[in-house]
């Protein structure tokens, strides 16, 4: 067990940056099942500031004055909020920094490091759009975004794959439940990301959930990131369920969602390029070269 630091006592992370399990992130990533969570770290004793109960007083000198929360309580806040927001287990550990940097993911990385500086916690924010083929680590970039959005500017968040949440609907309807139990949360949050955006066989039903958690994100002005293969521009109008696979590489984002969901995301989301090498490649190259 590492010594704890009494300089960081009180912090919001309160971990010991001498601690070789969490250099003072105050937390450890693990996975659950399919989900990635986080644990309190054990550097993390007892809170000098509260001694554990999690209230301090707002006067520092008036031990009966008013009481808030202790910074220590909120830390613990965080590490549930990131817990429940539906992270898949593969992303567990993955960070910015962590995320593969060549020169033409270089920007990628400035742009949701300036979006990151800019968000306004409970105001109007933009979202964005990660767009670009399979292998480019879209997904690990958004789940690092989200990971800092929930330690670092303290906003609840929510990640679903798109074909996840087709299933989870399909599995409620077929017990009786309808769509609503799924969908709140997921129009409630204050960022929603949606992996994977335009997947699937692009049937009428999934036009349908799709379109219905845009539009209503939309009118409650909740902010979306997004994932997608598909890239934006006008659509080649062919309807995915009669296109063969030649067919379904060169569609569009519009072709895969539908105009009003498309242009309700071109107004309130910027679209963000993601080239670079495809990563899972590269990986493959180098294990056959060592
Ligand atoms: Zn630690
Ligand atoms: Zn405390």
């Amino acid at each position: 067990m590492p010594t704890r630091s009494s300089s960081t006592q009180g912090s919001l992370h309160g971990g010991d940056p001498a601690c070789a399990d969490c250099h003072g992130a105050g937390m450890r990533p693990r996975r659950n099942g399919e989900r990635a969570e986080v644990d309190l770290c054990g550097c993390i004793g007892v809170c000098r500031t509260c001694r554990g109960g999690g209230w301090v007083p707002v006067d520092a000198n008036d031990p009966r004055s008013r009481r808030r929360r202790c910074a220590c309580h909120e830390h613990r806040v965080r590490i549930l909020r990131f817990n429940d927001a539906g992270i898949p287990a593969r992303h567990a550990g993955s960070t910015r920094t962590s995320f593969n940097m060549d020169r033409s993911t270089g920007s990628v990385l400035a742009a949701t490091t300036k979006w990151l500086a800019q968000y306004n916690p409970g105001g109007e924010n933009r979202g964005f759009v990660l767009h670009g083929e399979v292998g480019r680590g879209k997904t690990h970039l958004l789940v690092a975004v989200l990971r800092e959005l929930v330690f670092k500017v303290g906003v609840g968040v929510r990640f679903v794959e798109f074909s996840h949440l087709l299933a989870a609907l399909k599995a409620g309807f077929d017990e009786g439940r309808g769509a609503e139990e799924v969908l709140r949360p997921l129009v409630e949050v204050e960022v929603l990301a949606i992996d994977e955006l335009g997947k699937g066989r692009n049937t009428d039903f999934e036009q349908m959930v799709i379109d219905e958690l845009v539009s209503r994100r939309y009118n409650a002005g909740g902010v979306i990131l997004a994932t997608t293969n598909y890239g934006p521009g006008s659509g080649t109008g062919l309807r995915t369920l009669n296109a063969g696979d030649a067919e379904i590489r060169t569609q569009t984002l519009v072709d895969r969602v539908g105009h009003r969901v498309y242009s309700r995301l071109r107004e309130t989301a910027d679209f963000i390029e993601m080239g670079g090498e495809d990563y899972r490649e590269k990986l493959a190259r180098r294990r056959r070269e060592v």
